[in-house]
C-alpha cells in the first residue's frame, strides 16, 4: 500500500527546528536617556542597531560590549 507523501506531524517539525539554544547569539546593551538598561539577544548574524527603542518610549544607544573574543 503505498500511503504517498503525508505531511510530517507538527511536533516533527519543532524538533528539527535549530533550537534557539543552540543558535549563536549576542546580547547587545543599550542605555537609554532614563539611564534604563536594556538588554536584546540578537542572532549572531543579525545586524545590530545603534539605537533602540526603550520600554519608556526615550531613544537607548548601544554600548559597548564586553568582547569574549
Ligand atoms: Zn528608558
Amino acid at each position: 500500500m503505498d500511503d504517498g507523501p503525508h505531511p510530517l506531524p507538527a511536533e516533527f517539525d519543532r524538533l528539527r527546528a535549530p533550537s534557539s539554544a543552540y543558535a549563536p547569539r549576542q546580547v547587545v546593551t543599550y542605555l537609554c536617556t532614563r539611564e534604563h538598561v536594556i538588554s536584546v539577544p540578537f542572532a549572531a548574524e543579525a545586524e545590530v542597531p545603534e539605537v533602540w527603542d526603550c520600554r519608556c518610549g526615550q531613544p537607548a544607544t548601544r554600548v559597548a560590549a564586553a568582547d569574549a573574543s
